[in-house]
Parts: C-alpha cells; structure tokens; sequence
C-alpha cells in the first residue's frame, strides 16, 4: 500500500498541533464534533428533499466510544460520509475553507493561541493522538474506505468494507508523558463535561455509553454499576433557548464551534421576532477585523436554516454589504426547505428578514454607541470604513441610516467624535462643518489651512481614511450644516472689514499675483492671496469638486488619471516672504520666478504632493544661498 504525503503546509500545523499547550488539546473534541454534525446537516437536508432517501430521524446521531484497553476514542456519525476523492483532498490537505484561513492566519500571529481559540478542524485530533484511523462510506456508494495517519508525515487510503453510510473516526489517544495526562480523554466523565462544555447546543444526539451506580433491586440498598446509553447534550440549539437561561460564554463558544473568527466575538444580539414573518437569530460584531475582509476572498452572509435544517452556509442576501462584518445564523420556520439560491433572491419572506435584521443591527449599534462608548470604537475602529463605503455606495441611498454611527477625530477633543455631538457643540455664528484631509492627525495638525478656522475656535474634523471626504461628499449636509474642507476656496471667514482689505490689497498686487500664475502656468488654476492663513507663507486650496485628497485617490486608479483638482496657490500677505516677492517685482523680476517656483514646491510639500522636478527645485534653493 502506497504512502502518501502531507502538503507541506499540512505538515507544518501538524508540527504545531502537536507542540501546542495542553489546556487548548481537549477541543480537538468540539472539532470532530461540529464536523461529524455537520455532515449530518448535509444527509439530513438531502434526506428531507430527496424523495428516494428514506427519512427516519433516529438514523441521524453522533456516538462517542472511549475504550481504555485500547487506549482509542471513537466518533462516529451518520453523516454523509466521503468518496476517496473527498478523503484524499479533505483529509490530505489542510487547504480547504476555514483552514486556509487559518494558515494565512497563521503567519501573522502566535499559532498557539489560535488552535485554542479557533481550532482547525480534523487535524487538532492530532494534538492527542500517535495515529487516527478514520473510517468512511459517502452516500450512494457501495464502498468504504479507511484512512489512516501517525500525524507525522503522510497518510494511507486503502478500501474498506463498511457497512454503514457515515464516518467513524478513531483516536489512538497517546500515552500520558511528564504532566500530560490523556486518561480525560478515554474517561467517561471526562469526556462526559467535555461534550457538555463545548458541544451541548448541537443539534443531534451525541450518544454515549454511560456506567452509573444504581440500586440493585427495588428495596435494596445495595448498588451496582449498570451501563446505558445516554444523550449527552441539550440538543436545543443555541438559538432556540432562552435568552435567560444563556450567559456570555456559551454566545461565545457558539461562535467558536462555528468557527466565525478567530476572535472572540465583541458583541452579539440574539433576535427572536413573531411577526409578519417569524425566525430566531443569532447575530455577531466581530472584534477583529478579518485578514481577507477587504479581499475578493471574503464572503458576506449569514448561515440560514429552515426550521432547524441548515439550507445555505452563506446566505448574501441576508445582509447589506454595509454590515458585511457581522456573522451568525437565521432559522425560519417560514422558510421552504427546497428553497434555490435563485428564489431565494426574490422570496418575500427573505427580503422581510433581512429588512428586520437590518434594523436590528443598525439599533444594537446605535445602543453601542449610546451606552459603551469604549466597545463601539473598538467597533468603529475595525469597520467604520465599511460604514462610510456604505454612505458613499448606491450613490448614497442608505447615507441617512448611516451617518449617525459615524465617528471621526476632532481637533478639539483630540478624539473621536460622532457629527451629532460636532453639531451640539458648534458656536452660534459657526455654519458649517469643518475638515481636514491628510494622512494623518499629525500632519493635519500641522496644515497651515486649519490656522484660521481653528483661530476661529471652529472645531475640524480630521480626516485621514481614502474614503472619508468621497462619503462626506455624498452626506452634503449633516442637520442642515454643510461640510467644507478647510482647503475649500471660498471659506468666507472674514468678517466685512477684512474682506474689503483683502479686496484693497488684491487691486494694489494684481500685477504680481497674475505674474506669478504665468510663471506656474497650467500647474495652478490662480494664485491668489490667502484670507486663511496666518503665518504660515503659502497653500494650496481646491476651487470646485475635486479637493487635492480626492485627486491623490483617484490618481491611484488606472481609470482616472487625467482627474485633477483646481489648484491655486494661496500666498499669505502678512508673511515676510511676501514683502520680499513686492520688492523683487520692482527690481528683479528672475527673483519673483525663482521664489513662485520654491513656494510652489512648498504647497505641495506641505500637502504630500509630490514634486514634479526636485532637481529643480533643488537647485533654485541653492541659487537662493548664494
Ligand atoms: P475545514 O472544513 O475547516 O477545512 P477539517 O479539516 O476538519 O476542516 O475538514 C475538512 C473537510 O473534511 C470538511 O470540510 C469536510 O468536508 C470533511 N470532513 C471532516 N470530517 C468529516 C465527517 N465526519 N464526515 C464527512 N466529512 C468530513
């Protein structure tokens, strides 16, 4: 019989499993325990819609046999088993669903604390095991095949002649070393809490072998050991019980036996709703975000299930792309079992559920925000983006759901904020909105452009994601208050005296100002004198749609190259820099090209825009030392 290999990366958890601590090895149980009923959920469905399968639901359950002699524990299901094909590819590899996750994962973090946390399926049996037989027969075949492993480096696949359709795996659980004892594993009442504490809302009997005292005869005090098999778990699912009767902890472990991140989830709601439509949910915020959440990898949806009979492990429509993050499971017993992905598009019931759901999300949000501000920024800091994608798509259809769970940092209390709170605080006289683009709260602390609005005591929002101005832009306004970038051309900060001046002094340097443009050419829209800044020399300020920010996105992409902000270069008339431009208009006129053109390249420093001719550039600076 020929040995095959593990993929090298198999290999590699494997080597991790085995060396991983020994508190985390007992979930290798959930693991098996969740696959075997998992592969019941797939006969179960077929049964149940497939007419020439004969349906008896006491076929379906899960046996667990611990045998000490042996040393083995076995898992058997009744599930719907696996071809060679599905053993050599599922068994053989570790690259399928959540394990590939899991080994990108991998990578990034301490592999340790996520065997734990997360699992990674079939392979954690390996953590207690020197080798594992499993024994198989997919429905609808007439052959079984065993698969057999020592978890070091390769596995066997030859036929065998079961008798059942189903899956029985065999533990040969590994002998107790210093401080690793494996008995809890062959022990009944070991493995009796185990089942309990991990696996207790799955929906099949997990069926075992149970040895109890128990009087002898009716009137005897005498008692003996009497062996039965007993139904370990509640079998109620989760999301059946009474939210009551359930604490943090088993929302949690839920969360970890379906395997919905590798986190800890943040926060859950659990929805049960009798109305125009009935189901029972079970929601999660994640606290993490996933490694592929911004990748075509990643798939919204939520598991669906009809009246306790899972129909789709994914379920799109059930949520809006705004609240991708969140996972869990809808069960309806309004919902028909033969339901298509097509239908389901256009079933009325679903569309009801994920209006319903929708709303619920959005309200536990709202509530997050409301009453534990440090868990919803820990939210917010995780999938805000997604929210302000979801402002800014649909060209803004769902903005006014949105816009209140927002937040961004405030220059002035140096946190984040929700435009509600920006809105209560605004002075009287104060009209619009403020902010500010840049990279980061550093470099727009620094813009000179925030100098007067903040002179003004304004407060400005800063904003530093891609998307924050394009999401802005959809909003237009918040309670009637438009928002304007402090880059914006026409700030309109000053009051009538000012603004006369400013209009005085324009006349008075026309001559310079429109010199100063035809030494910059087409690289500004105009040069023009600044009524925001204060001592900083020069900006740069946007006339129309497209801000300096937008252009740099969009210049990002393949399609939108010719896209550009109107620039003009702001020069401030207060700065020394100014009388020495006056001066030089008078009697050297090289001089006003050399200092347009080392201004120039200033703005655009200042605002992270690149320099179009450093050597230039570089050389003017020199030319202006000597
Ligand atoms: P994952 O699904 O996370 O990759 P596993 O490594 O545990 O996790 O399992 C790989 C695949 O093997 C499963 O997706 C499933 O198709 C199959 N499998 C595992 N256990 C069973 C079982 N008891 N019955 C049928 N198929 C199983």
């Amino acid at each position: 019989m020929e040995k095959k290999q593990f993929q090298a990366e198999s290999k590699r958890l494997l080597e991790m499993m085995v060396h991983s601590i020994y508190s985390q090895k007992e979930i290798f149980l959930r693991e098996l325990i969740s696959k075997a009923s998992d592969a019941i959920d797939k006969i179960y469905y077929k049964a149940l819609t497939d007419d020439s399968i004969s349906f008896n639901k006491d076929d379906y359950y899960i046996r667990i046999q611990p045998n000490k002699d042996n040393r083995t524990l076995t898992i058997k299901d009744t599930g719907i088993g696996m071809t060679q094909e599905e053993l050599e590819e599922n068994l053989g590899t570790i690259a399928k669903s959540g394990s590939l996750a899991f080994k990108k994962e991998v990578e990034m973090q301490d592999g340790q604390e996520i065997i734990g946390q997360f699992g990674v399926g079939f392979y954690s049996s390996f953590m207690v095991a020197d080798k594992v037989t499993v024994y198989t027969r997919a429905l609808h075949n007439e052959e079984g095949y065993k698969w057999e492993s020592d978890g070091q480096d390769g596995y066997t696949i030859e036929p065998y002649n079961k008798e059942d359709v189903g899956t029985e795996i065999v533990i040969h659980v590994k002998e107790n070393a210093e401080e690793e004892n494996y008995d809890e594993f062959l022990d009944e009442f070991g493995l009796k809490s185990l089942i309990k504490k991990y696996s207790d809302f799955i929906r099949y009997p997990i069926k075992m072998d149970v040895t109890e005292k128990q009087p002898k005869g009716d009137d005897d005090d005498e008692l003996v050991d009497v062996t039965e098999e007993q139904t370990i778990n509640s079998m109620v699912p989760i999301w059946r019980k009474n939210k009551q009767e359930l604490q943090d902890k088993d929302y949690q472990s839920f969360y970890q036996e379906k395997h919905f991140g590798f986190d800890k989830p943040l926060s859950h709601l659990h929805v049960s709703v009798d109305g125009m439509v009935r189901f029972q949910s079970i929601l999660y915020i994640p606290e993490q975000l996933p490694f592929n959440y911004y990748s075509q990898d990643f798939e919204k949806g939520l598991e669906l299930y009809s009246n306790g009979v899972l129909i789709m492990e994914k379920c799109a429509d059930l949520l809006p792309d705004y609240f991708s993050f969140v996972r869990g499971i809808v069960d309806s017993e309004d919902l028909s079992l033969n339901i298509s992905r097509e239908i389901l598009q256009q079933d009325r019931q679903v569309k009801l559920i994920a209006k319903n759901i929708e709303k619920k999300i959005s309200n536990h949000l709202k509530s997050l925000l409301k009453n534990d501000r440090e868990k919803y920024e820990k939210f917010f800091d995780s999938f805000g983006r997604q929210l302000k994608y979801g402002v800014y798509s649909d060209f803004g259809a769902n903005k006014d759901k949105l816009q209140d769970l927002l937040l961004f940092y405030s220059s002035s209390e140096k946190k984040l904020v929700s435009l509600k709170e920006y809105v209560e605080r605004m002075p009287e006289d104060q009209e619009h909105i403020y902010y500010a683009t840049g990279e980061s709260h550093d470099r727009i602390e620094k813009l000179p452009q925030t100098e007067m609005v903040k002179d003004k005591g304004y407060e400005i929002l800063y904003f530093t994601d891609e998307v924050d101005e394009f999401a802005i832009k959809m909003l237009l306004n918040y309670d009637d208050k438009e928002f304007k970038s402090v880059s914006s051309g026409d700030l309109n900060l000053e009051d009538e005296e000012s603004k006369k001046e400013a209009e005085k002094q324009k006349e008075e340097h026309k001559d310079l100002l429109s010199d100063m443009k035809e030494i910059l050419g087409d690289k500004v829209k105009d040069v023009k004198l600044s009524t925001r800044l204060k001592s900083h020399p020069v900006c740069l300020s946007a006339e129309g749609d497209v801000s300096i920010e937008m252009e740099k996105v969009l210049r990002q992409m393949p399609d939108n190259q010719n896209i550009q902000a109107n620039k003009v270069l702001e020069i401030n008339n207060k700065h020394d820099i100014f009388q020495a431009l006056v001066k030089a208009q008078e009697t050297d006129k090289e001089k006003v090209k050399l200092y347009t053109n080392i201004l120039y390249n200033q703005a655009l420093l200042i605002e992270g825009l690149p320099i179009e001719d450093p050597v230039a550039l570089t050389n003017d600076m020199c030319k202006v030392m000597v």
